[in-house]
């Protein structure tokens, strides 16, 4: 009787560990199986190529611009559409890493760990982007062929409405020559997420803020002077000198008030005020205006933008006053400095991605909007505002553009061939929450080249909200 009680306890211990093993089996399985299947050896959701057979892709209006039939990956049928939505959309073999293919392979897979492989099919879920597809070709044509990169966002919610980097090239018909062609270096890059380029004269607003909120009075500058920083008049000889260097201008602007230094981009008075407020107020207002730091978009991490401020002759310093020097900045991070000018001191970080939709279309993600700290004051914003839509009208020529806006150009001359070029700025409607950076390699100078693509857009953008 003995024998048989043991035996029964002993039969307990081991049906007791082995009801537990299945327990820590389940729970590992209920916790890890999404991160199993989603291997990229799992072949029922990747070709050998690592192209992802689940999942589709849409624009904000439905139109489609990703999705899997006959188990292969497919696209939009518009060629321009493919090309000018490539770097947000994603290429089939996830060589472009930030875009919505290759980091959102997570939400693009319908899984659910009851039914396993039964609950995979080609459609998947639908990554929802921000993105308008025609407003994106609009960007695209506006290029003309010419490398760089445009976005226009809402600086209110954080949609993305355009974003374009060239070179491109159509996905549905990838060239044999892609890795090859110098014309393509650089294809699998976003230019306005990934890179950074000089600046020139669109740094400027940044020095600006800086003496604005450094305290600096027009008596600092020029002892015959009083008042306030906003009085002061700068006398622009076209030259300006310091120590064994100096810094131009293309000519001499003649004497100028505060405001009007920006719309006449006065090198000289840039430098002059740089090299008053000295390195470490420039470099403290270029981290507080945040391009210094990372944004995140989406899942993707940006550039972040690069100074050399310190241990430079104070001719230099001038130099990097007017985005020149050493000064490298990340597109979307001056993106979201104007945006800030525009909305009071702070903005919306930028998202390329509007929701996550399952097959049924019911809504299961949507992106929290995410508010910058404050970039810069208020009463900054204001005066920044003011001085950047007096330089469209006295200097771009507000008629170029079909809504009212706010921006600065910047042209940086190249050793060879046409300047590098930028505009960036924001719409002052108030219906109309929209900032936008355009950047143009070897385009020409950032009011025509740079502003033409910008106006060009913006027409279209325009013409789809009103
Ligand atoms: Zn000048």
């Amino acid at each position: 009787m003995r024998k048989i009680r043991s035996r029964i306890a002993l039969c307990s211990i081991v049906l007791g560990l082995f009801l537990i093993g299945i327990l820590i089996l389940l729970n590992t399985y209920r916790r890890n199986a999404s991160k199993w299947f989603l291997t990229a050896y799992n072949r029922h959701l990747y070709s050998s190529e690592n192209v992802l057979l689940t999942g589709t892709v849409t624009d904000r209006n439905g139109k489609v611009l990703s999705y899997v039939s006959g188990g292969e990956r497919c696209y939009n049928a518009d060629e321009t559409i493919r090309k000018a939505t490539l770097h947000v959309v994603g290429d089939p073999y996830g060589k472009i890493g930030v875009s919505a293919l290759a980091t959102m392979r997570d939400d693009l897979v319908s899984f659910k760990p009851a039914k396993g492989i039964a609950s995979v099919d080609e459609a998947g879920n639908t990554v929802v982007l921000s993105i308008d597809a025609d407003l994106n070709a609009a960007a695209l044509k506006a290029l003309k062929n010419r490398n760089g990169t445009v976005c226009v966002y809402n600086y209110k919610t954080g949609e993305i409405l355009a974003l374009v980097s060239t070179p491109t090239y159509d996905p549905a018909d990838i060239p044999e020559d892609l890795e090859d062609n110098p014309s393509y270096s650089g294809v699998y890059l976003n230019r306005f997420l990934s890179t950074t380029a000089t600046p020139g004269s669109v740094l400027k607003p940044l020095i600006l803020q800086a003496a604005l909120e450094a305290g600096l009075e027009a008596s600092h500058l020029d002892p015959s002077q009083d008042g306030p920083l906003t009085d002061w008049k700068y006398n622009c000889k076209g030259i300006v000198r310091f120590g064994d260097g100096y810094v131009k201008c293309p000519k001499v602007h003649g004497t100028q008030s505060l405001g009007k230094t920006l719309a006449n981009s006065c090198n000289c008075a840039y430098a002059v005020l740089a090299v008053k407020l000295g390195p470490e107020t420039v470099a403290e207002c270029m981290q507080r205006a945040g391009l210094t730091d990372s944004y995140t978009v989406g899942n993707i991490k940006t550039a972040r933008s690069t100074f050399r401020f310190s241990g430079i002759y104070d001719y230099q310093l001038g130099y990097a006053g007017v985005g020149l020097y050493h000064d490298q900045v990340n597109p979307c991070s001056l993106l979201v400095y104007y945006a800030a000018i525009a909305n009071g001191g702070t903005a919306a970080v930028p998202n390329t991605v509007k929701g996550v939709c399952d097959r049924k279309g019911n809504t299961i993600r949507t992106p929290d909007v995410v508010t910058t700290d404050e970039l810069m004051k208020p009463e900054t914003a204001e005066y920044l505002r003011s001085a950047l839509i007096d330089d469209v009208c006295l200097t771009y020529g507000k008629d170029r553009f079909p809504c009212g806006i706010a921006a600065k150009s910047g042209t940086v001359s190249q050793a060879q061939g046409a300047s590098n070029c930028w505009f960036a700025g924001f719409t002052t409607d108030e219906d109309m929450p929209y900032a936008f950076v355009v950047y143009l390699e070897h385009g020409g100078t950032g009011s025509s080249a740079a502003g033409d693509v910008a106006a060009a857009v913006l027409k279209e953008l325009v013409s789809s909200v009103r």
